[in-house]
């Protein structure tokens, strides 16, 4: 199997060091391991993200570790890139400055809020559901209109803390996976959801059969912030995807897709 979506603790708010994950998935027996940690430009969440300088340290200390390795399993590296589009701009300077592996897009916050954090309103059941999910909806449906990213992460990540979207608002995210298969992007199958409230992956499994009869490309991630989590729940994952009938999965090197079975 294949993870990712690794943190490292450059982002503030992941522990251990980045051999310990590695050591964490050679350990797992997984073929490969991509550092995925998060680049945020808008003011929300910057504080938990890595900077901008660190990049170039980041991403040597992935290659180094990738040849130190290599006998053992595939290290690879990329960015979550939290989509803003004041920042589009600066996130393409990162993102072409640099030899990555793939570069991942996500939405944590709406309006400046984390809606993700068990500190939001949102997480207490305090905000309307089909306003706060039409929000989200509207936001990625601006970020599709972009192309400097390879992989949606973790697609109905609102649900975290049990608060399931209504039927129409699944309908809005199987329109959005139009879009995503016209783009030829992968979705990423989050399995950081198992050990939330909502005890489930990222999207459901309703959504994850929509991507199977789209035959969009999907790439399994813990959502790792601590070594003991890399490769978490990949076998309620595989089940998940075999029994959408997938047979392979896809990963990235050099931001190039290369199939893996599953
Ligand atoms: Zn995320
Ligand atoms: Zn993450």
């Amino acid at each position: 199997m294949i993870d990712y979506h690794v943190h490292t603790s450059l982002c503030n708010h992941a522990t251990g060091t980045m051999e310990e994950y590695v050591r964490a998935a050679v350990a797992k027996g997984l073929d490969t391991l991509c550092f995925l940690d998060h680049l945020t430009f808008q003011t929300a969440g910057r504080d938990n993200a890595m900077q901008p300088r660190e990049v170039p340290m980041y991403v040597d200390a992935a290659r180094r570790l990738a040849r130190q390795y290599r006998e053992r399993i595939d290290v690879r590296v990329g960015l979550e890139v939290d989509f803003s589009p004041e920042h589009v701009g600066d996130c393409e300077d990162v993102i072409n400055t640099f030899d990555l592996d793939v570069v991942g897009s996500s939405v944590h916050f709406l309006d400046g809020e984390n809606v993700v954090s068990r500190q939001s309103g949102w997480s207490r059941g305090e905000l309307d559901a089909d306003v706060v999910y039409g929000k989200y909806l509207d936001v990625i449906e601006s970020m599709l209109d972009y192309d400097y990213f390879d992989m949606v992460c973790h697609l109905d990540l609102p649900k975290k803390y049990n608060t399931h979207p209504s039927p129409s608002v699944v309908d809005r995210f199987g329109e959005l996976l139009k879009k995503i298969q016209a783009k030829d992007l992968a979705v990423e199958l989050n399995t950081s959801g198992f050990t939330y409230p909502v005890a489930e992956a990222f999207p459901s499994p309703q959504l994850i059969g929509w991507c199977a009869r789209l035959q969009i490309p999907m790439v399994t991630g813990s959502d790792a912030h601590a070594p003991d989590q890399v490769g978490r729940s990949f076998d309620q994952a595989r089940n998940l995807l075999k029994d959408a009938g997938y047979r392979e999965l896809i990963g990235f090197s050099h931001r190039q897709k290369e199939h893996v079975v599953l």
